[in-house]
């Protein structure tokens, strides 16, 4: 392939090429990777490299270019990457079902294989719904969540998405109507444990589930809970014959100290959204598991079938990487490298809060987070990262990461220097 000159190639990304959430008021030039390795990316003419502070957004959990993962890619490559789903199935996505399956909270026992992590939540969203359809319930077709999650970019997961001043505010009135309650306090409080429960009994007759991110809030704030809250859902949940739904789509791989975020409070959600670090961040897959109640209850209904089947379900390819990606996350000490960089960062981290206008300073397992007492600039805080080594990318009022968990400690500390630069600067 040719090489563009860096000039070039931004001219033609200005012309012609959306970003996440562009084209961006203001836009920030972006930076031009042109290879990765471990846990640097190496950027274009010699410009330098960065240490990801970012695992491409909570996925390259192993780090770039790994050679057990390269090898699943070009082993599955030499196999077939890709074949239809349907009426055929492969090794691949079976192993990775049953992978899935085993590692995931007990009672989780069908596996749907999505391409993003947006498409696993519109699938679970479907699944809650045709469940109690089955059931001859159909009123029970809405949703609760907390203000201040992310669930992705779809409709159904843009409907649960913070309604006020969040990213699909524009979409609120089009949007199906869903149960908002506040987002949860950090500490277990027994009046907002309350105040979810009567807001899931009040609405039961409607709610066909509640759907949360686990212990961390992420897109929508970077914040943290007491995983007692988990508890409180569950219980609910099964008294007011609602589903629950956990989005570990960040959270789960052992991002927070657990393998999934549920373990924290020995809860099993009736259906897990997991995606991001899926494929090691290699490949775009996600996956919505669920008990054999809710598929069983979709079997028993008028139109017996989960009526969704993307293209690119199940690609061997992706699954291949996955299952990898899986394999070499259990045959390691993950839950020690974890612990070591929550060490890193709480070391690391500690300094910013005599920096002036930092607000709160939090760290849970490979998550740290800084946030300012004002809306970021975005320039001046990225370059500040940048100046010292280190891609970030702030947005509101937070400057955070979540570093690979191949990250050194020195790396880990070179990062926590960043975010506190990022914070004394934007
Ligand atoms: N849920 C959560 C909790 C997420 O963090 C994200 C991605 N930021 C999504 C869903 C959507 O996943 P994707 O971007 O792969 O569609």
């Amino acid at each position: 392939m040719p090489d563009l000159p860096v000039s070039e190639l931004l001219e033609l990304d200005r012309r012609h090429v959306w970003h996440p959430y562009g084209p961006m008021p203001g836009r920030v030039e972006p930076l031009v990777v042109e290879s990765a390795s471990g846990v640097r990316l190496q950027l274009a003419e010699g410009s330098g490299e960065l240490v990801d502070g970012m695992s491409s957004w909570w996925s390259a959990i192993h780090g770039y270019n790994h050679p057990v993962l390269n090898e699943a890619a070009r082993e599955q490559l030499g196999r077939m990457s890709h074949v239809m789903f349907g009426g055929l199935t492969h090794e691949p996505a079976v192993r990775l079902a049953k992978l899935l399956v085993d590692m995931s909270p007990d009672g989780l026992e069908h596996v749907f294989l999505a391409d993003s992590g947006s498409v696993s939540v519109e699938v679970a969203v479907k699944m809650c719904l045709q469940y109690w359809r089955s059931l001859g319930r159909s009123g029970k077709q809405r949703l609760l969540t907390w203000r201040g999650g992310y669930h992705g970019d779809t409709w159904q997961p843009m409907s649960v998405c913070d309604p006020e001043g969040g990213m699909h505010e524009l979409w609120s009135g089009v949007l199906p109507r869903q149960v908002f309650v506040d987002a949860p306090p950090a500490e277990y409080e027994e009046s907002y444990a309350e105040q979810l429960r009567s807001a899931i009994e009040r609405h039961a007759d409607e709610l066909a589930a509640v759907i949360v991110e686990p212990v961390v809030q992420g897109a929508g704030g970077m914040r943290f809970h007491s995983p007692a809250y988990l508890r409180v859902l569950r219980e609910a949940c099964d008294a007011h014959d609602v589903l629950l739904v956990f989005d570990e789509i960040a959270t789960g791989f052992g991002r927070t100290g657990a393998l999934f975020a549920a373990e924290h409070a020995a809860v099993t959600p009736d259906v897990m959204c997991v995606g991001k670090a899926l494929t090691g961040g290699y490949m775009t897959m996600a996956a919505t598991l669920c008990t054999s109640r809710v598929a069983d209850g979709i079997s028993q209904g008028e139109v017996p079938v989960l009526a969704h089947g993307p293209t690119f379900m199940g690609n061997p390819l992706a699954a291949s990487v996955a299952c990898a990606s899986i394999e070499l996350l259990l045959g390691q000490d993950w839950l020690g490298e974890v612990k070591r960089i929550e060490a890193g960062l709480r070391d690391g981290l500690a300094p910013a809060l005599e920096i002036p206008g930092v607000k709160d300073v939090r760290v849970l397992g490979a998550i740290g987070v800084v946030q300012l007492d004002h809306a970021v600039d975005m320039k001046a805080a990225t370059d500040a990262a940048v100046r010292e080594g280190v891609w970030l990318r702030p947005f509101r009022d937070l400057i955070y990461t979540m570093p690979p968990y191949v990250t050194g400690d020195a790396d880990v500390a070179r990062i926590a220097r960043a975010v506190c630069a990022a914070a004394r600067e934007g």
